[in-house]
């Protein structure tokens, strides 16, 4: 369940109320998809303003007017992104001129600016370009230093002591990223006076999304139901706390927040930060505890393994691992025994033990995972239906010495979706037991 976006509390006096505005035609089709929205998004939350609208438009200098028009209309402050570009299907200056009700004029000192870097590259300057030193009458100039086309904001008067602010922001991710941090930040910042939301996130695996509400939802009466949102994705679950004031109350308020959904939540907690994965949590673990890994997989087809690699500075503790597709695979890498595969079947207890038990012995690891299912979409039989999947971690006892007792934890799952999903599901409980079984907590919490 996704809670209501936060509302509360916006401390712009007069409101603050945003629209975006993503120029382009591509951006209509199939192929790119409008992310700039989504950064502007960003820095708008961070600073408390409050998104009411967002649109997407072709490059028609027609429609994009209208699109402004309107934009300018109902809120306090538009954010346009796309068609600065030199060539004529970038109509955002045309587009925003006519909308205002305003000429363009060319800026000698950006049209030298724009000159001069193509001289640095070597080039001479198309006339074409001579476009990207068009700016609205009255527009304040954003300089980008990652290209050639400059932002322009423009304080548009509505009438009635009613005022809105435009920026034409260019369409290139890390050309709007600079003139975001340059000038949008700051410029939100001033009027905010300091007062922004910021949200915190934690990271849980293991639980279906209705046991994480029913542990979590003490919180919602003490710090407010819309400031807690569960976002469930295949396969796992992030719980997102929001919080807003000034630099300081933000901090203390998050900081109260996670720790008691931590505590609500309990040891399914796996990461704190967005930027933590499941994959770079465990290899975290295997690195403190001075552990190596190697993997044994069947229906993940080394999914595991490759995402203990995307990692920086997995080598430390992964060793590599198996891909044992086929049963004689199992049998001549790792030594799973071929009696044990012929009484039970592959996709089974007994072997996805001689997997990770296997593995970890053939190729000289501490711990060794195991993982064989049906992935489907065909395969599946009534004792062993599309998505049963069971998986093994071997290693010695937490705490236990490299040579000492090896301990195999097992579980059997049926995991729904396509085969994809059954996939990506594996390979997250699979890291998920070996996070367990290095932090010693049981499954069963
Ligand atoms: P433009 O400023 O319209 O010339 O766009 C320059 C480049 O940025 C093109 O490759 C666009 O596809 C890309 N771009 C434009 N708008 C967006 C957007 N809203 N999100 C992501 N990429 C974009
Ligand atoms: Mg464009």
């Amino acid at each position: 369940m996704e809670a209501s976006r936060p509302r509360s509390a916006l401390r712009y006096d007069p409101p603050m109320r945003a629209a975006i505005l993503a120029v382009g035609s591509e951006l209509l089709g199939t192929d790119r998809l409008d992310t700039n929205s989504l950064r502007i998004t960003r820095s708008l939350e961070r600073h408390g303003v409050e998104l009411r609208a967002k649109a997407v438009a072709g490059d028609s200098e027609a429609e994009v007017a209208a699109a402004i028009s309107a934009a300018l209309a109902a809120h306090d402050l538009v954010l346009v992104t796309g068609g600065l570009g030199p060539t004529a299907d970038d109509i955002t200056r045309e587009a925003a001129a006519a909308a205002l009700g305003r000429g363009l004029h060319t800026d000698a000192v950006v049209q030298a600016t724009i000159e001069r870097r193509f001289r640095e590259h070597g080039l001479r300057m198309p006339a074409i370009n001579n476009r990207q030193a068009l700016i609205v009458d009255g527009a304040e100039v954003l300089a980008n230093r990652r290209g050639t086309a400059p932002g322009q904001r423009i304080a548009f008067e509505k009438g009635a002591g009613n005022g809105a602010t435009l920026f034409l922001f260019p369409g290139v991710p890390v050309e709007l990223e600079g003139l975001i941090e340059v000038f949008l930040d700051p410029w939100l910042a001033a009027r905010s006076g300091g007062v922004g939301r910021e949200t915190a996130t934690l990271k849980i695996a293991g639980l279906p999304e209705s046991a994480v509400e029913e542990r979590v939802s003490p919180a919602y009466a003490e710090f407010g139901r819309e400031n807690i949102t569960i976002l469930a994705s295949p396969s796992d679950i992030r719980l997102r706390a929001t919080a807003e004031g000034t630099d300081e109350e933000r901090r203390a308020r998050l900081a109260a927040m996670t720790s008691r959904l931590a505590a609500l939540a309990g040891d399914a907690v796996y990461a704190f930060r967005e930027e933590d994965t499941m994959e770079s949590v465990v290899g975290g673990l295997l690195r403190a505890a001075g552990r190596s890994l190697t993997t044994a997989e069947s229906c993940t087809g080394g999914l595991v393994a490759e995402r203990l690699t995307r990692v920086p500075g997995s080598s430390d503790y992964f060793l590599g691992g198996a891909v044992t597709y086929t049963n004689e695979l199992k049998v001549k890498l790792i030594g799973v025994p071929a009696e044990l595969i012929a009484e039970h079947g592959a996709v089974s207890e007994p072997v996805a033990r001689a997997m990770a038990e296997g593995v970890r012995r053939a190729l000289g690891s501490d711990f060794g995972i195991g993982v064989t299912g049906v992935a489907g979409p065909g395969g599946g039989s009534e004792a062993k239906p599309v998505g049963t999947v069971h998986i093994a971690v071997a290693g010695p006892r937490t705490g236990g010495e490299s040579g000492g007792e090896i301990h195999t934890d097992h579980r059997k799952i049926r995991f729904p979706g396509d085969r994809e999903r059954v996939r990506q599901h594996s390979s997250q409980l699979a890291l998920e037991m070996l996070r367990r079984r290095l932090l010693g907590i049981p499954f069963s919490s």
